[in-house]
C-alpha cells in the first residue's frame, strides 16, 4: 500500500550552473515533510513540469512520476487557469479576474495527463493525496475511471464565500469533482463552511460528500530552531546587525504578489513616519520581496508599483546616509532570510488575502530569544489559527500606522510572554503534526 502524491510542481528542482548538474529539494515545508515519508514507505510522486527530471538522469531517493506539460498547456493551464482565474477570484479579486474560455478545456487536459500518468501506476490498496487549486478536477476524472481507492486533497489557497465562488463558471465541475474525495482538507474553520455552503448552493443538501476537515499547514519548527541557533546564520546576522546598528528593524517578506499587500504596507509606513517624524533616522524597514510569476500581467503591474512607491517614499524621507526602506527584490538562501527574521524588531504581514502565510509562522520559530511581534493582517488563515499577533485591516493605512506605533511601547516582558505562547502554538502544530492528522484521517 503505497501513497501516490499529486502536485504541480516537483518536489527536486535541477539547476545547471556550467557543466555540473544539482538536483536540490524544492522549498517549502510540503517537500521537507513528505520527503521521509515517501523514502520511508515507497511512495511515488506525480507532478507537472516542462523539463523532465529523468531527462537528466538523476536517481532520486523515489519515483518522480513527471507529466510533460507543452508550453501551450503551461501558458493557458498554469498562467491562464490556474493564475488568472483562480488564483484571483479564490483570493477575493474578481476584478483582476479574467476569462478566457480556451483556459478551461487545457485545465481539463492537463487534469487528464495526471489521471493517466496515476492510473498506469496504481495499485488496489494505495492512497493518493492530491494538493491544491491546479489539480482540482483529479479527483473526478479518476473516479470516473473507476478508481475506489481513497482520494485526498488539500487546498492550500482560501476557498471563497458563495457570493464570490459563483462569479465562477466552472463553479458546478469543481465541487463535483471535490465532492468524490474522502477527505478534503482546508487551513481554516471559515474557508471549510464556504466550501461547505457552496457545496449546498450548487449541488444541493442531500449530495454524497466525503469528510471535510480544517487543519493548517506549518513548517518544520525543528529545523528552523536549529538553523536560527546555527553558526551560518549568526555569522550572517553579526554582518547585518553591523549594517543596521542602532536601527530599529521592522521587516517584510512576500512574493511579489498583488495579494500580499506590499503596496498598503509601505502606505502605511509612510503614515506612520509622517505622523512619528522622530523615528525618522532611527527605524529601517526591510521588505524582500521574492520574484513570482512575472509573465503575466498583474504581476508586471505590481512591481511596477511597487517600485515607484519605494522611490517615492524614500525620496520622501531620506536623510544623508539614511533611508526608511531597504527593498531586496530577490529570492534568498534560506539561512539569509532567517538571519533577517532573527534581525527585525516586528514583522509586518499585511497580505489582502491569504490561504496562510508561512512567513509568519517561520517568523515566530526563528525568534529563538523569545522577543519580537508579529503584526498579522486579519485577512490571513494564520490570524485564525495563531494566539497572541496583532491584527490589522490592510486596507486601512491608520490600521498598518497604529500597529508600528503599538509594537515599538510594548514593554520586553509583553513581548516575551507573546512569543512565548506563539512560539509554543506553532512547536507543538509542525508541518508534521498536520501531516500525521491529514492521513490519519484520511485512513
Ligand atoms: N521564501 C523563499 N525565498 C525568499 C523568501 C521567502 O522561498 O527569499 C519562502 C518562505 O520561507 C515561505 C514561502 O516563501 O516558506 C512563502 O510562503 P507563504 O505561505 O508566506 O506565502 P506564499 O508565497 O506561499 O503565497
Amino acid at each position: 500500500m503505497k501513497l501516490i502524491i499529486a502536485t504541480n510542481r516537483a518536489p527536486y528542482d535541477v539547476k545547471k550552473p556550467k557543466d555540473e548538474v544539482i538536483v536540490e529539494k524544492a522549498p517549502g515545508g510540503l517537500v521537507a515533510a513528505l520527503d521521509p515519508v515517501m523514502r520511508e514507505n515507497g511512495g511515488v510522486w506525480v507532478c507537472g513540469g516542462e523539463k523532465l527530471l529523468e531527462d537528466y538522469g538523476i536517481e532520486l531517493p523515489y519515483p518522480v512520476k513527471q507529466v510533460k506539460l507543452t508550453k501551450n498547456e503551461n501558458k493557458h493551464y498554469y498562467e491562464g487557469f490556474c493564475n488568472t482565474q483562480i488564483w484571483p477570484l479564490f483570493h477575493y479579486f474578481p476584478a483582476k479576474y479574467k476569462l478566457h474560455t480556451k483556459d478551461w478545456n487545457f485545465y481539463r487536459q492537463v487534469n487528464q495527463k495526471f489521471a493517466n500518468q496515476i492510473l498506469e501506476i496504481i495499485e488496489p490498496d494505495d492512497r493518493i493525496w492530491i494538493h491544491d487549486y491546479q489539480l482540482m478536477l483529479l479527483p473526478k476524472l479518476l473516479r470516473e475511471k473507476g478508481v475506489n481507492n481513497k482520494i485526498g486533497f488539500f487546498l492550500h489557497i482560501p476557498f471563497p464565500n458563495v457570493e464570490v465562488y459563483r462569479i465562477f463558471p466552472k463553479r458546478i465541475e469543481i465541487l463535483e469533482s471535490l465532492v468524490t474525495c474522502d477527505l478534503v482538507g482546508f487551513h481554516t474553520a471559515s474557508y471549510k463552511k464556504h466550501f461547505l455552503e457552496c457545496v449546498e448552493y450548487f449541488l444541493g443538501k442531500d449530495v454524497d460528500i466525503g469528510r471535510v476537515e480544517d487543519l493548517s499547514i506549518s513548517i518544520d519548527y525543528n529545523n528552523i530552531v536549529k538553523t536560527a541557533k546555527s553558526h551560518k546564520v549568526n555569522l550572517i546576522l553579526k554582518d547585518l546587525k553591523y549594517n543596521f546598528s542602532d536601527q530599529i528593524i521592522g521587516l517584510g517578506v512576500d512574493r511579489l504578489d498583488y495579494t500580499k499587500g506590499v503596496p498598503e504596507k509601505f502606505e502605511g509606513l509612510e503614515h506612520f513616519l509622517d505622523n512619528n517624524p522622530e523615528y525618522i533616522k532611527k527605524l529601517s524597514f526591510i521588505q524582500i520581496a521574492v520574484p513570482t510569476r512575472s509573465s503575466v500581467s498583474e504581476y508586471q503591474k505590481i512591481k511596477r508599483i511597487t517600485d515607484e512607491l519605494v522611490g517615492r517614499i524614500n525620496g520622501k524621507f531620506s536623510r544623508e546616509g539614511w533611508s526608511p526602506i531597504q527593498y531586496i527584490y530577490h529570492n534568498l538562501k534560506f539561512e539569509e532570510l532567517i538571519a533577517y527574521y532573527r534581525l527585525a524588531d516586528f514583522i509586518v504581514v499585511s497580505a489582502l488575502r491569504d490561504g496562510l502565510n508561512l512567513v509568519a509562522k517561520e517568523y515566530i520559530a526563528s525568534r529563538i530569544n523569545n522577543t519580537g511581534q508579529l503584526i498579522l493582517s486579519e485577512f490571513t488563515g494564520a490570524a485564525e489559527v495563531l494566539p497572541h499577533r496583532l491584527l490589522i485591516n490592510p486596507y486601512d493605512v491608520r490600521s498598518i500606522s497604529n500597529s508600528i506605533s503599538k509594537v515599538l511601547k510594548t514593554p520586553k516582558e509583553t513581548q516575551v510572554k507573546d512569543m512565548t505562547e506563539l512560539r509554543n502554538y506553532v512547536q507543538e502544530n509542525d508541518i508534521f503534526k498536520w501531516l500525521d492528522t491529514f492521513l490519519e484521517m484520511l485512513g
